[in-house]
């Protein structure tokens, strides 16, 4: 499977920005989440009101999350599920296998999951012969495709109906369409064989809830009910920051989350479940994999902990006019756009993702719409700075090294703080910048600033400064 690397942020943009098949794919999907989000929310005129409430509870929840975490456990297992701790991706990774191989386990299924992607788990299980079939629509393409998702709702967001076709023709033997009820139908007849055959099913978690230990799993399509009931055995894998205190919360989230992703009102499934099935018709084992990988160290961190208040809903993605122009790949994150921007930097370290606080024009989209308020681009700001101070932390323990623009970019700036440090030397750049106004060949810039200016006009100067005008006052 081919996966592009954080670190060639710079190199994988510009490959996607040559790319018009996927700029016009990306163009389509976002367009339309967004009229649609536009439309959902304006049915709900206390939209403000949970914004900031959901906010509430995260803030709360984080800055308490051992002890929810324990109640979390608590009930869960009082509800008969198995409880399993994972510091990091190798420790989470080992869990499920063994699970899988002291079963016998060889035919897995597995529902869409983040966290699942973020430990690599697929490529894990494969060591045993045991990879899981992803079941989510979406999933299950890019898996064919040998991709990875581009998208944290929408995996195969970067694909057209044709692209999909072709690969189906290619793949599966079928014959040519580009008809989504055609391709749907396939997808369905395959998947269905998967689900009544497998061993043991895999998902992760939207929320997991302290006072009861239930989880609360969200899908449109209904495959992460089968994966989680027709198994015999059901393993969740969950973020540690997924944890809400009270059942009566989810009324919050459930209002906030499919209207922000999708503008739904309501997702088609909402799946609870506490503990295994008590009847021996579902699962007669739940294991809950709580997985850390990173995330405890950001609770201690008082001002990025925000990061962990993301309730993946997708919505910065389809609002960030980087992402809407590149794509998730570019990013070379399982996280991709405003959010991963800011969690994989904390998660891998800035020595291999520390260009992605830096892929963002600022312009505050992500933060508009982000269902629990999330100050985006404050933190992207401050990893910024962080990481031209050198003092990002990776998670081996090195520290980061500090962020050095290029050489013209360094002496710019130099020249910037020296002209800007005296009245008189601000007064005579002014002046002169006022004469280069006029000057042709200073409107078309030279070297490096050439490209920043061939989709920017420059900013034109007043005709009088501000000092000119107050003396002229006679103030
Ligand atoms: S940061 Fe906010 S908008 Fe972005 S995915 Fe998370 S919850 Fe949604």
């Amino acid at each position: 499977m081919s996966q592009l690397r954080a670190e060639d942020f710079a190199q994988n943009a510009r490959a996607a920005l040559r790319d018009p098949v996927l700029t016009g794919a990306l163009r389509r999907a976002t367009d339309t989440f967004a009229v649609r989000r536009t439309g959902a929310i304006a049915a709900v005129p206390e939209w403000e009101a949970l914004r900031t409430q959901a906010a509430a509870i995260k803030a709360h929840t984080l800055a308490r999350l051992d002890h929810y975490l324990e109640q979390f456990e608590q009930n869960a297992k009082a509800a008969g599920a198995v409880v399993h701790w994972a510091g990091d991706a190798a420790e989470a990774c080992a869990i499920v296998r063994s699970l899988a191989q002291q079963r016998g386990a060889k035919r897995l299924v597995k529902s869409k999951s983040m966290a699942t992607e973020e430990i690599h788990l697929n490529a894990a299980l494969a060591q045993d012969d045991a990879e899981p079939v992803e079941t989510d629509l979406g999933e299950w393409i890019i898996q064919l495709a040998g991709e990875t998702p581009s998208h944290i709702i929408v995996p195969a967001i970067h694909k057209t109906k044709e692209g999909i076709g072709q690969l189906f023709v290619d793949k599966l033997g079928i014959a040519p369409s580009s008809e989504p009820k055609v391709l749907a139908e396939q997808a369905r007849t395959r998947l269905r064989a998967h689900f009544a055959a497998a061993d043991l099913g895999i998902s992760g978690v939207n929320f997991g809830i302290a006072e009861t230990g239930t989880i609360l799993i969200l899908e449109n399509e209904g495959n992460a009910r089968m994966t989680t009931t027709l198994p015999k055995v059901h393993v969740a894998v969950m973020g540690i920051e997924k944890v809400i205190p009270r059942f009566a919360d989810l009324d919050v989230f459930l209002r906030l989350l499919p209207r922000s992703g999708t503008g739904q009102h309501l997702t088609t499934y909402q799946s609870l479940l506490t503990g295994p099935d008590p009847h021996g018709q579902g699962p007669r084992e739940l294991h809950l994999v709580l997985l850390d990988n990173g995330r405890s160290r950001i609770t201690g961190d008082e001002v990025m902990r925000q990061t962990l208040a993301c309730i993946r809903c997708g919505a910065c993605l389809n609002a960030c006019p980087v992402y809407q122009s590149i794509g998730g790949h570019a990013y070379g994150s399982v996280y991709p756009g405003p959010i991963g921007a800011i969690l994989t930097p904390q998660l891998a370290g800035m020595h291999s993702a520390g260009t992605l606080p830096f892929a963002s024009s600022l312009c505050g989209a992500c933060k508009d719409v982000c269902p629990v308020k999330i100050d985006i681009p404050s933190l992207l700001l401050e990893l910024r700075r962080r990481a031209v101070a050198g003092e990002v932390v990776a998670p081996g323990g090195a520290r980061g090294e500090p962020a050095r623009g290029g050489f013209v970019e360094r002496w710019m700036w130099r020249l910037w703080a020296w002209w800007t440090k005296g009245p008189r030397r601000f007064r005579l750049a002014m002046a002169m910048a006022r004469l280069g106004e006029r000057l042709p060949f200073v409107q078309r810039l030279a070297g490096p600033l050439r490209a920043w200016q061939s989709s920017r006009e420059l900013p034109k100067l007043a005709p009088r400064s501000f000092r000119s005008t107050y003396r002229g006052s006679g103030s």
